[in-house]
């Protein structure tokens, strides 16, 4: 597969911008094309509407289709999946996230579909502001809108979520710095039911169908909370009830065709990676979170009840094995917790491992245990990012070949390295540090010919 080198000049400046974006957030102008119920709901974020919900004191499985409505209900305000909490900038497509903060320098400006930047009246950068996708609000069968199924989507990734509760979080385990099953409906559920979860499933293909007709091609990331122990060893029968599913929405070719990634809890046999990848799996994401082991068990007590951190990187081993190196085995990181020398050095040994872990900074969120901590500075995220692209960079050349290989055998087309196109996200700036260097290594270059030796243009 040839990747051709996108023309961007992302500079020291930019980045430190969005790393200022993602620290400090941005103090938003009133203005008229902000209607005051989008502000509101950026203000408050979703847990204030999820209080206003009448829950009943019991759900009742016996008629799920009330369970699904109740999540609706009380996910009305979730602006997960609005593509305006991020910007993209004009001059070099950098995306940045926008964390409203009164007490922010960054202004932010928003005219229409521009928006400006600017700090003591001096503009900083002018972005796009993207509109929220009209097909969000079609209706599946049911009448509810499509966005009530598709929690945290974006224009990379659309979760199927094989499990709507976290039993971690439910017994005051969970992740500290994570809400995302904080809502009053997840929090009754401790083993749900296989009809909800068979109904869930067809509406969240209800809802893959219509975003693929709307022109949605991106990865599908299998999530969800953590199971009960006394459910877990149904995951391997859940997980197939929901894909045959999804397969039978979206069609055989265009299942065959979306890259899927697993991001959950690794099995505690090994060789099942096997069995997902006759699923139609490609690539897993066994999320370290943090790459010191104490840290991990503070932090993350009720992953650590399950299995220690070495656990899920032997795991990410043996992935690479299955799935491939890079993009075939990757791992979110929230950068922002552990020191930054355990980071950094971390990041490195997976690496060496052909482990590419996905640095995300730290933000934690509202109805999480560590709601109110401060995020790092601008200047912590820069110094970090640019000591793990140094990593990046070293082990790059060895893990790239097998890599494309092992891509080809599946669905070759996930393999975005080049200069202008690496997976960033607007809660990272490794990536776009990683741009900078691919920018020089390649030189004009795609990455297959500086694979066969091409010398710069
Ligand atoms: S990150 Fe932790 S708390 Fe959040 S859903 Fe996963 S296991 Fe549960």
């Amino acid at each position: 597969m040839m990747i051709r080198m996108k023309e961007k000049t992302i500079t020291k400046e930019d980045i430190f911008l969005k790393a200022r974006m993602i620290s400090e957030g941005v103090n938003l102008q009133i203005s008229e094309d902000l209607s005051p119920e989008q502000y509101r709901s950026w203000i408050l974020g979703k847990a204030a509407n999820a209080e206003q919900v009448k829950i009943p004191e019991k759900l009742n499985f016996d008629d799920p289709e009330s369970i699904i409505a109740l999540f609706a209900e009380v996910n009305k305000t979730d602006i997960s999946s609005d593509f305006r909490q991020e910007i993209i900038f004009d001059n070099n497509g950098l995306r940045a996230p926008v964390y409203p903060n009164k007490r922010s320098r960054l202004d932010f400006l928003i005219e229409g579909e521009n928006v400006t930047v600017s700090e003591d009246g001096k503009s900083l950068v002018t972005g796009e502001f993207l509109k929220r996708l009209d097909w969000l609000d079609e209706k599946l069968s049911n009448g509810l809108p499509v966005s009530t199924v598709l929690p945290s989507m974006s224009a990379a990734i659309i979760n199927v979520v094989f499990n709507l509760s976290c039993m971690n979080f439910n017994t005051n385990r969970g992740c500290r710095y994570c809400n995302l099953f904080a809502n009053p409906i997840s929090r009754k559920i401790s083993m749900l039911p296989l009809d909800t979860l068979r109904l869930w499933a067809k509406y969240q293909g209800e809802a893959i169908k219509i975003a693929i007709d709307n022109g949605w091609r991106g990865i599908l990331a299998i999530s969800g909370g953590a199971f009960a122990p006394a459910q877990r060893g149904e995951y391997l029968e859940r997980l197939t009830l929901v894909l045959d599913i999804i397969k039978e929405a979206i069609g055989d070719k265009m299942y065959d065709t979306l890259p899927m990634v697993y991001n959950h809890y690794p099995p505690e046999d090994f060789s099942d990676m096997y069995k997902w990848k006759e699923l139609g799996i490609n690539a897993t994401s066994f999320d370290l979170e943090v790459m010191d082991d104490a840290y991990f068990a503070a932090i993350c007590p009720g992953k650590v009840a399950y299995k220690p951190l070495s656990y899920l990187k032997k795991a990410q081993e043996y992935s690479v094995e299955v799935f491939g190196p890079l993009l075939g085995t990757i791992s979110c990181v929230v950068m922002g917790i552990e020191p930054m020398s355990c980071l950094v050095e971390g990041f490195d040994e997976r690496m060496s491992k052909g482990i590419l872990p996905f640095p995300l900074v730290f933000h934690p969120e509202p109805g999480s245990a560590y709601e109110g901590f401060r995020n790092p500075t601008a200047e912590w995220i820069v110094e970090a990012s640019e000591k793990m692209a140094n990593s990046f960079m070293k082990y790059l050349l060895k893990w790239l070949k097998p890599a494309m290989d092992r891509a080809k055998e599946t669905r070759g087309d996930i393999y975005e390295f080049s200069a202008g196109s690496t997976p960033t996200t607007r809660l990272s700036v490794v990536f776009d540090e990683i741009g900078i260097r691919l920018n020089k290594l390649l030189g004009g270059r795609s990455v297959s010919e500086l694979m066969e030796g091409k010398k710069k243009k």
